[in-house]
C-alpha cells in the first residue's frame, strides 16, 4: 500500500472536481480524501502503486469539463492503517494568496435543461435548476474558496431530497454549491414596477404582457434586462424612447439553435459557440425572411442573437413563443442594475412589470458579445461565462495590476501565469461605470488577497482610470501608451512573445508626442517598441465634438486635402454656416491632431451622408461598413519613405470626393476605403517585413472589430506571406488594453530586476 497527496492547481474549485476525484479513487479502488483549499484542490490517496499511477493520470484526462487543470504536484506520504472508503473535506480557508479562480458562469446544461422540461421530475419548470456542470458562479460568489455558505445560495437552506443529491458522491449535483428545488430554492414573481405583486404563475403572467406588447425586466443572471417582442415594432421602439437608446443594436433571445439559424446565417463554429457553456451574444448577417421589426437593428445587417444561459430564460421564450429581444436593464450605457433596490429608479418608467427572484446577484456581468471572422471567433465583449476566467500567460511574475483604458474598461492582475480579467465594465464616464471599475479593483485584490507590485495604466491624463491609479496608494505606477498596450494585448493574447508588427488601428488614444493616435503601425513586444509608420495627422476641430459629429472631421480631412476651397458636397453644403469655424479650428495649433484611423472611417461615412449625428460609440463606422456594396474600385496607396513612414489620406479622401461628385454610389465608395484600407496595411507591412526582417502581424484596437475590413485584409496578408495574430481570448477594442498593460508592466519589472 502507498500513499501520495496531490496539489492541484488551475480552475478547479466550482467546477465539480471533488466529485470527479470520489469517482476516479472509488474506480480504482483507492481510499483517501479530497477537499478545497486556497490554493486549488488536494487529495490524498492510497492503494496499489500501479493505481495511484492511474489515478494521477486520469486526474487531468478526464478532469471535468469546465475545469481548467494548470499543475499537479505530486508527493509521497507514509500509508494510514486501516483507512476506509474516500471522503470529501470541508474546505479549509487561511491566510496566504489564492491561486484558484472562480469560474465564469456557465449556462445550463443539457442534463438539467431535460429535468426543467421532465414532468416527472422534481424540478419540472423549476427556473433555478443547475449542478456541477452548469449555474451560476462568479455572479453568486462573496469570496473564495468556492463553496455554498460564501454564495448568495446560503440564503437557501437545502431540502433533504436536495442534500441527499448534494451528498451523495454519485449524483451529479454532488457539491453543485447553486444546488435547489422548488421546495428549497429562489423563487421566482412577477411585481409591478411599485413592486406589488401580480397573480398567476410568473413566467405565464410575464409572457402574456410580453405577447401583448409589454416590457419586462428580467432579473438575470448577472443583472436585469429589458424584454419584448421582437417582432413588435411598436413595443421595440417605446423600449428605446423609455430607455434613451435611439440607434444602437438590440440582442435577441431565442430558443433553439434552429430558432437562431431562422433568423441569422451561421456557420458551424457560430453554432457551436451560440451553444457553448459561455452561451454569447453572437453577431452575424440577418437572413431577409427573419420576423424582426427594423427597429431592433436599424443600423446593420447583422442581428445579435443568444439562446438562454438559464432556465428561466428558456422557460420566458418558450411560454412566449417568440424571438424576444433582450437588452441590458439599464438607461443608455449606464451599468446594468443587478440590485432589487435600484430596479424602481432605474428601471421603473421603462419597464412594465418585473420578473424578480430573491437570489441576490453578488456580481454584475453583462451578457458577453462576439462574432465569427475569418474562421475564428472573436469576443467583442467579454462578460458573463468569460469573465473572470484567466488568460493564460506564458511565464509567471510578481503581481500587476492594470487599470485599463476608459471606454469598455476592463481592469486585469497579472497574479503567477495568470491574467485575471473583470468582467466588462462599461465606460467609466458614468458614475456608476466607475464605482463599479473601483469594486472591480478591490474585488480581484481581495478574491486573490494580492498585493500589486506595479499599478499600470494609460499615459491619457484625463482617463478616469489614470485618474484612480494616481490617487490610490496601491505600488508604484507605470503609464503605457495606449498602442503599446493594444500590441501586447494581442500578443498575450496569441500567447506569442514577438517581436511582431503591430497594426493597431482604432478611435485614438494618447500619443508619445501630445497627439491623438489611432493609425499606428509599430513594431516591438511588452518590452518596447518603435513607431514605424502612421497615418499622417489631421486636426481634429472641436475635440470630441468631432468625435460626435463625424461631419466635423470630415471638414478637417477636406480641409488638409484640399485647402479652403471645399468641395461641393451636401457634407459641406449642409453646415455651410459652420464650415468657417470648423475650418479656423484646423488651422495649426487650433485643434489636437489626430493619427487616427477610426476617425478616417467616419469622416468617409459623413462625406458619403451615412450619419449626421453619431447617437452611439463606432455608429459611423458600421454604417460605412454596412453600406459597402461589390469591391470593385482601388483607391491609390502612398506611403512615405523613413521612420516612422506617413500614409497619406489626401490622395484617398480626394478619390472618395470625386467618386461622390461623379455620382457614385455610398455602396462604392465603402467598398473601396475598406480596399484600401487593406491595400495600405498589406503595403506598409512589406515595407516593414523588408528592413526588419519581421513577418508576424499582429492586429488590434477597435478598427478590427470592422468585419468587412477583416476578410478583406487577412487572406491578403497570409498570401503575402505573413502570420497574422488576432485576438482570440479578450476584445480587440479597449476592452484588452489592461490585458497589454499587465504585460508591459511584467516586462518591465522584468527588465529591471
Ligand atoms: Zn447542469
Ligand atoms: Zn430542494
Ligand atoms: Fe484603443
Amino acid at each position: 500500500m502507498r500513499r501520495r497527496r496531490l496539489r492541484i492547481a488551475g480552475t478547479v474549485q466550482g467546477v465539480g472536481f471533488r466529485p470527479h476525484l470520489h469517482r476516479l479513487a472509488r474506480s480504482l479502488s483507492l481510499t483517501g480524501a479530497a477537499g478545497n483549499d486556497d490554493d486549488g484542490v488536494w487529495c490524498e490517496i492510497q492503494g496499489l502503486q500501479l493505481d495511484l499511477d492511474s489515478f494521477e493520470a486520469r486526474v487531468v484526462s478526464e478532469a471535468p469539463p469546465l475545469a481548467r487543470v494548470d499543475s499537479v504536484r505530486s508527493t509521497a506520504m507514509p500509508a494510514v492503517e486501516g483507512e476506509q472508503g474516500f471522503a470529501l473535506a470541508a474546505s479549509e480557508t487561511g491566510s496566504g494568496t489564492v491561486a484558484g479562480t472562480v469560474p465564469p458562469d456557465v449556462a445550463a446544461c443539457e442534463a438539467c435543461r431535460a429535468d426543467v422540461a421532465d414532468p416527472a421530475g422534481r424540478r419540472y419548470r423549476y427556473a433555478f435548476t443547475c449542478c456541477t456542470d452548469c449555474g451560476p458562479r462568479f455572479t453568486v460568489v462573496r469570496s473564495l474558496p468556492y463553496d455554498r455558505e460564501r454564495t448568495s445560495m446560503s440564503a437557501f437552506e437545502l431540502c433533504k431530497a436536495c442534500e441527499a443529491e448534494y451528498l451523495d458522491p454519485a449524483d451529479r449535483r454532488h457539491h453543485a454549491q447553486a444546488v435547489c428545488c422548488d421546495a428549497c430554492g429562489p423563487a421566482l414573481s412577477l411585481e409591478t414596477t411599485l413592486g406589488e405583486a401580480v397573480d398567476g404563475d410568473p413566467v405565464e403572467a410575464a409572457a402574456d404582457l410580453l405577447g401583448a406588447g409589454g416590457i419586462v425586466a428580467v432579473k438575470g443572471v448577472g443583472g436585469y434586462q429589458l424584454a419584448c417582442r421582437a417582432d413588435d415594432g411598436a413595443a421595440v421602439a417605446r423600449l428605446r424612447h423609455r430607455k434613451h437608446r435611439e440607434e444602437k443594436p438590440f440582442a435577441l433571445l431565442v430558443d433553439s439553435v434552429e430558432a437562431a439559424r431562422a433568423l441569422v446565417e451561421l456557420d458551424d463554429l457560430a453554432c457551436r459557440v451560440l451553444s457553448g457553456p459561455e452561451a454569447p451574444i453572437v453577431l452575424a448577417p440577418r437572413r431577409a425572411s427573419a420576423p424582426i421589426a427594423a427597429g431592433v437593428a436599424p443600423d446593420t445587417r447583422l442581428l445579435g442573437v443568444m439562446l438562454p444561459a438559464t432556465p428561466l430564460h428558456a422557460l420566458l421564450v418558450e411560454a412566449v413563443g417568440a424571438t424576444l429581444v433582450c437588452t441590458s436593464g439599464n438607461r443608455s450605457d449606464e451599468p446594468i442594475v443587478t440590485d432589487d433596490a435600484r430596479v424602481q429608479p432605474d428601471l421603473g418608467d421603462i419597464a412594465d412589470a418585473v420578473l424578480v427572484h430573491n437570489r441576490r446577484i453578488e456580481r454584475r456581468a453583462d451578457d458577453s458579445v462576439g462574432h465569427v471572422v475569418h474562421g475564428g471567433f472573436q469576443l467583442l465583449r467579454r462578460a458573463r461565462g468569460y469573465a473572470p476566467g484567466a488568460v493564460r500567460l506564458d511565464r509567471g511574475g510578481p503581481p500587476v495590476l492594470a487599470v485599463g483604458a476608459e471606454l469598455k474598461s476592463t481592469v486585469c492582475l497579472a497574479l503567477g501565469a495568470d491574467a485575471h480579467m473583470s468582467v466588462h465594465l462599461g465606460d467609466l464616464e458614468h458614475p456608476a461605470a466607475l464605482a463599479a471599475f473601483e469594486a472591480a479593483v478591490a474585488d480581484l485584490l481581495e478574491l486573490t488577497r494580492t498585493a500589486p507590485e506595479l499599478v499600470v495604466h494609460d499615459r491619457h491624463p484625463e482617463y478616469l482610470s489614470t485618474k484612480f491609479a494616481a490617487s490610490v496608494d496601491l505600488a508604484p505606477r507605470l503609464g503605457v501608451q495606449h498602442h503599446h498596450a493594444h500590441l501586447a494585448s494581442c500578443l498575450a493574447d496569441a500567447g506569442f512573445r514577438g517581436p511582431a508588427i503591430g497594426v493597431m488601428f482604432d478611435g485614438m488614444g494618447w500619443g508619445a508626442d501630445g497627439t491623438l493616435w489611432g493609425g499606428e503601425i509599430l513594431v516591438g513586444d511588452a518590452g518596447g517598441y518603435e513607431r514605424v509608420a502612421h497615418l499622417r495627422p489631421a486636426p481634429m476641430p472641436g475635440g470630441s465634438a468631432a468625435v460626435r459629429q463625424p461631419w466635423r472631421m470630415a471638414l478637417a480631412h477636406l480641409h488638409e486635402t484640399f485647402g479652403r476651397d471645399l468641395p461641393a458636397l451636401a457634407c459641406v453644403t449642409d453646415h455651410i454656416e459652420d464650415a468657417p469655424r470648423v475650418l479656423d479650428q484646423c488651422r495649426p495649433g487650433q485643434s489636437m491632431l489626430t493619427t487616427s484611423m477610426g476617425r478616417l472611417f467616419d469622416s468617409v461615412s459623413a462625406l458619403c451622408g451615412l450619419v449626421e449625428t453619431a447617437t452611439y460609440e463606432g455608429q459611423a463606422a458600421i454604417r460605412l461598413e454596412q453600406a459597402a456594396g461589390p469591391d470593385v474600385r482601388r483607391y491609390p496607396v502612398e506611403i512615405s519613405a523613413g521612420t516612422p513612414a506617413v500614409i497619406e489620406f489626401s490622395a484617398v479622401v480626394e478619390a472618395v470626393v470625386s467618386d461622390l461628385l461623379a455620382g457614385r454610389q455610398p455602396s462604392q465608395v465603402s467598398a473601396a476605403l475598406h480596399r484600401w484600407v487593406a491595400d495600405v496595411t498589406v503595403a506598409a507591412c512589406h515595407q516593414i517585413r523588408e528592413v526588419t526582417g519581421l513577418s508576424t502581424v499582429a492586429l488590434s484596437g477597435g478598427v478590427f472589430q470592422n468585419r468587412l475590413l477583416v476578410e478583406l485584409l487577412l487572406p491578403e496578408l497570409e498570401q503575402s506571406g505573413f502570420e497574422v495574430l488576432r485576438h482570440r481570448q479578450v476584445p480587440p477594442n479597449d476592452g484588452g488594453i489592461a490585458l497589454g498593460q499587465a504585460a508591459v508592466g511584467r516586462a518591465m519589472l522584468a527588465g529591471r530586476g
